[in-house]
């Protein structure tokens, strides 16, 4: 009974993990993200009910779009693959099963799978094109905040901290305003400190502390790897260069969540 109920949860990621897939897409290609048709990456032709199923309509079309017959990205079957495998594991986690069904753990699996949607479709933006959308930021802005109230009233001793996330939420989110004014386009640094206390929020201290020190590894052998292939090119110092095609939120999203999913796993959190 268990087995299949892991399979169904494992469904219902490979179709999030779809879904992530044509968001990222969509919102970079500035096109609305709700649609009723979902389309290929590279013709842009609306596909048919068949040709939408997860990793299944991969297989059987053999990599390829039908109408352009151009390959089909791996990226997108091993994103639903992974979603799927995640939302298993956060299931496994959070010792949800038929026999053990609870409504809290129910709550606590829809407030995991919306972050999670949150972390893959920015760290999936910031990867593409470093850019961040204006609506995606306000979603993961407004299920902090409903992840807040509910935990107000479930755990009251983490209120007081709560009211903390809340206010530097708020000062972010005024912040972001002001820039977004300014220089018509919001900062790189704000997104990123907005990504971080929604992650603070969602992961908890010790998955949080574990991607910072991880994110901070990641760059310096980045730096550092890049200034050892510089000294190659004679002449140029593209340091700035470098620089700006780190991708922090990305390395961090990844990171944040194969530590999170680890605490789940291990009992530590949730
Ligand atoms: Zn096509």
């Amino acid at each position: 009974m268990d087995i299949i109920f892991y399979i169904v949860i494992f469904i219902i990621g490979a179709c999030l993990g779809s879904f992530y897939a044509e968001t990222i897409h969509r919102i970079d290609k500035g096109q609305r993200v709700f649609s009723m048709y979902r389309y290929c990456p590279n013709c842009e032709k609306k596909l048919s009910l068949l040709e939408r199923i997860p990793i299944l309509s991969y297989i059987f079309s053999r990599g390829r779009c039908k109408k352009c017959n151009k390959k089909i990205d791996k990226k997108y079957i091993l994103l639903e693959i992974m979603t799927g495998c995640l939302l298993v594991l956060i299931a496994y986690g959070l010792n949800l099963t038929i026999s053990n069904f609870d409504i809290s753990k129910i709550i606590s699996l829809i407030f995991i799978t919306l972050y999670i949607s949150y972390i893959i479709i920015t760290s999936g933006l910031d990867k593409r094109n470093k850019s961040m959308s204006m609506q995606l930021l306000s979603f993961g802005i407004i299920i902090s905040l409903v992840y807040i109230i509910y935990l107000c009233f479930v755990d009251r001793v983490t209120v007081y901290l709560n009211i903390i996330h809340l206010i530097l939420m708020t000062i972010l989110l005024l912040l972001n305003i002001i820039n977004t004014k300014k220089k018509a386009q919001s900062s790189y640094t704000i997104d990123l400190l907005t990504t971080l206390l929604i992650m603070l929020i969602f992961t908890q201290e010790i998955a949080c502390i574990i991607t910072i020190i991880g994110t901070l590894i990641s760059i310096a052998l980045y730096i550092l790897i890049n200034k050892i292939s510089l000294r190659k090119v004679k002449g140029k110092n593209n340091m700035l260069e470098f620089s700006q095609k780190v991708r922090v939120i990305y390395i961090m999203g990844i990171l944040n969540i194969f530590s999170f999913i680890t605490l789940i796993i291990m009992s530590k959190i949730y």
